[in-house]
């Protein structure tokens, strides 16, 4: 579509747009002009926070030498046309107002050239009048320079921060729009040095991984869902990997980089009870709608958009991220390395190159992510999973989490110990002094320093850290009185892990709050037997969906 001035009664329906509030504002502007002039490169220059200069070029179709002069009036656009082209609005701009709203505070210098001009052309304005114009020959594309902003504009330049915090807007900005559009090529340089630059391949995880680190974009999981109105894609952060701040959300509607209370709160209620309080996730989202199902001529800088459907929108976008956290391993590995030559479980720091090691597989009964509901008669805990409904008998569970943690702890001689102030005295039997005897080292291993105090009595100077909380005296019984025994064959180790975490994991009959009911959850997920107590007793009763809809009579 040619450039052509909007008649005024359409005009009056366009919401004003207060566009240039700050350097930021420019940038938005431009790139976007770019974006819609089909543009797969586009790179960006920044001096002084934006305030020097601005300088944004792009390989799209350029402007026609003719309708070089009508871009820079106001309300002078080639994207819409009609009232009905303003319900159905498919371009980042529509209003004909950004290019003469900068030129009005700044100077400003364009230079540009479409596939079918032989020559392109150039021009020069100054408090948005022409000073200069010329043809002048360049590759397709148009690249626009802003200087002096705000010169003559006190008020709004004494508003603006430092010129580092405006780099920094600009930034976010960038990352914001390379987040939206992975297949265009982005480059952002401030004050000469190359802050950003995306490789436009078009792979989303990529731009997470310029802009979020690799890490995190390893981490991240596939949003992909499609309903009767929405397709809802992206990438979402495992409940491992949460922020405290909500900062990394974007989301971005027909690629429109928009914020929105409700899409906020629909990729939280996602998270509903896998996170800590004041965590907050990462995650980019893209919706796609008809675009008469959003009305995007409802906000001054159109970074707010108005659903006709919002519930819909919202329960679609909860639904695909859950959908996500359902198929989210919860456990990044669940293999130790076996040393064969120290002939121990070993944390992968501890593997040195050379030395043989092989990956023993454990028997393994994964957990999926667990949301928690609530706490059953102060004992079992109520959780959804994917699939179905989960009681965890509260004890049980932690006994598992403490018996795999004392156990690696032992094994990578990595114990923590808790010295005692008040040291505790002792009265063992002659059994159980036998038994102390025998196995004084394997004790010091796991962190107890008990000393001789004459006759059957022994100080207790250090326990290890994770059993502090226990009542000492009565653990230290019990422990000595099953080495003393010879109930189990089991090796002496799991043994004093067994009684150890006994002694120390939460009992039936405690409250526990949501917080605490969480973390004992996310540590349960990573234990490598999740499913059963160091004696072998279940840790969690099961009820499938399919359980549930057959005892309910839903299904045959
Ligand atoms: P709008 O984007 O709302 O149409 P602008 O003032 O931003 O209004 O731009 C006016 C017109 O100038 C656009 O409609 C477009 O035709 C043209 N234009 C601006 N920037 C570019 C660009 N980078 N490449 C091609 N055309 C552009
Ligand atoms: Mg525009």
């Amino acid at each position: 579509m040619p450039i052509r001035i909007l008649a005024p009664e359409l005009v009056s329906k366009i919401a004003a747009g207060e566009v240039i509030e700050r350097p930021a504002s420019v940038v938005k502007e431009l790139i976007e002009n770019s974006l819609d002039a089909g543009a797969s490169q586009i790179s960006v220059e920044v001096q002084g926070g934006g305030v020097d200069l601005i300088r944004v070029s792009d390989n799209g179709s350029g402007i026609p030498t003719s309708e070089i002069e009508l871009a820079f009036r106001r309300y002078a656009t080639s994207k819409i046309s009609n009232l009905a082209d303003l319900g159905n609005i498919c371009s980042l701009g529509f209003r004909g107002e950004a290019l003469p709203s900068i030129a009005s505070v700044a100077e400003v210098e364009i230079s540009t050239q479409t596939s079918s001009d032989n020559i392109g052309s150039y021009m020069y304005l100054r408090n948005g009048d022409i000073a200069r114009m010329e043809r002048r020959a360049r590759s397709q594309g148009t690249t626009i320079t802003v200087r002096r902003l705000f010169r003559y504009f006190p008020a709004r330049l004494k508003f603006l921060r430092s010129a580092n915090t405006e780099s920094s807007h600009i930034a976010h900005l960038i990352s914001q729009y390379a987040l939206a559009f992975p297949e265009v090529r982005f480059s952002l340089f401030l004050n000469k040095h190359l802050s950003l630059q995306t490789t436009g391949n078009g792979d989303l995880r990529d731009v997470v991984s310029q802009i979020y680190g690799l890490e995190v974009a390893k981490e991240m999981g596939e949003v992909e869902a499609k309903d009767s109105l929405t397709k809802v894609s992206g990438l979402v952060s495992p409940p491992s990997l949460a922020r405290s701040n909500r900062n990394y959300l974007s989301f971005f509607v027909n690629r429109r980089w928009v914020r929105s209370p409700l899409l906020i709160k629909a990729t939280e209620e996602a998270y509903h009870g896998l996170l800590m309080d004041g965590k907050h996730p990462i995650a980019i989202i893209n919706i796609l709608l008809p675009a008469q199902e959003v009305d995007v001529n409802v906000h001054p800088t159109k970074a707010q958009v108005k659903f006709r459907h919002e519930q819909v929108v919202f329960a679609d976008v909860e639904k695909a991220i859950k959908g996500v956290m359902a198929r989210t391993p919860v456990a990044k590995s669940r293999v130790m390395p076996f040393s064969v030559t120290s002939g121990q479980w070993q944390s992968p720091q501890m593997i040195r190159d050379k030395e043989p090691t092989f990956i023993a597989p454990l028997p393994i009964l994964e957990l999926p992510v667990l949301r928690v509901l609530g706490q059953l008669a102060n004992t079992y805990i109520i959780a959804e999973g994917p699939d179905g409904l989960y009681l965890i008998d509260q004890h049980a569970a932690h006994e598992r989490i403490l018996y795999e943690k004392i156990l690696a702890q032992w094994s990578q001689k990595e114990v923590e110990v808790q010295g005692l102030l008040q040291p505790i005295t002792i009265e063992l039997s002659p059994r159980e002094e036998e038994a102390l005897k025998a196995k004084k080292e394997l004790l010091a291993q796991f962190g107890f320093t008990i000393e001789p105090f004459g006759g059957r009595s022994y100080l207790i100077r250090a326990v290890p850290a994770l059993i502090t909380k226990a009542n000492l005296t009565e653990a230290i019984c019990t422990l000595l009185d099953n080495l003393a025994g010879r109930e189990n064959s089991a090796p002496w180790e799991e043994k004093i892990a067994e009684s150890l975490a006994c002694h120390s994991a939460i009992r039936a009959g405690q409250q526990l709050s949501n917080e605490e009911m969480r973390e004992l959850i996310r540590q349960l997920e990573q234990a490598n037997q999740p499913r059963t107590c160091p004696h072998g007793r279940p840790t969690m009763i099961h009820l499938s969906s399919h359980q549930l809809e057959k005892e309910f009579g839903r299904i045959g």
